[in-house]
């Protein structure tokens, strides 16, 4: 009956940075067990979920880390960025002030991760459109001038949140394979 063993190429590692309540939890539970909740997470912690998927032949595992609560308190340590290929930058589309504090993110992603670390701006929530915040063209304008990939998601709706991390795990993959 064959063999059931997989064989892993490759494993990336991504995290997941921006504001409490942006939907950081809940774009990796749709991403990886295509799942979605109302209510606020319990957990207080640094997780990750994996999920395996093929590119390009080969078999990728990723590795999204989520930080849990943890940027309550300010609190994300250099051990989660630590050895991370990829960093999404989540803004809660309907709140402005969680777009203005990506600056202070990526300032923060840029001063514990490495360089070469490949970043995307996703502007989560895309299903409230009648209580946008953020207009596209600032998102856009800041995506361009700091070299991040940009996206609006819906974790509720599932708009794009696959081809989100397909897109930077493929760039990820273009890179690091
Ligand atoms: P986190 O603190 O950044 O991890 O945010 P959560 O994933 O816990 O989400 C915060 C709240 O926003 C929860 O009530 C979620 O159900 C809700 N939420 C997350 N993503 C979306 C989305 O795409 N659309 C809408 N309408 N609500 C969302």
């Amino acid at each position: 009956y064959g063999d059931y063993s997989q064989k892993i190429d490759y494993v990336f590692k991504v995290v997941l940075i921006g504001d409490s309540a942006v939907g950081k939890t809940q774009l990796l539970a749709r991403f990886s067990r295509n799942e979605f909740s109302f209510d606020s997470k319990a957990t207080i912690g640094v997780e990750f979920q994996t999920k395996t998927l093929i590119i390009d032949n080969k078999t990728v595992k990723s590795q999204i880390w989520d930080t849990a609560g943890q940027e309550r308190y300010r609190a994300v340590t250099s051990a989660y960025y630590r050895g991370a290929v990829g960093a999404m930058l989540v803004y809660d589309m309907t709140k402005r002030q969680s777009f203005d504090h990506m600056v202070r993110w990526l300032e923060e992603l840029r001063g514990h991760a490495d360089s070469s670390i490949i970043v995307m701006l996703i502007g989560n929530k895309s299903d409230l459109a009648s209580l946008r915040a953020v207009p596209m063209e600032d998102a856009e304008e800041f995506a361009q001038r700091e070299n991040l990939f940009f996206m609006e998601t819906s974790a509720l709706e599932s708009t794009n949140v696959e081809t989100c991390f397909l897109t930077i795990l493929t760039e990820i993959y273009r890179i690091h394979a």
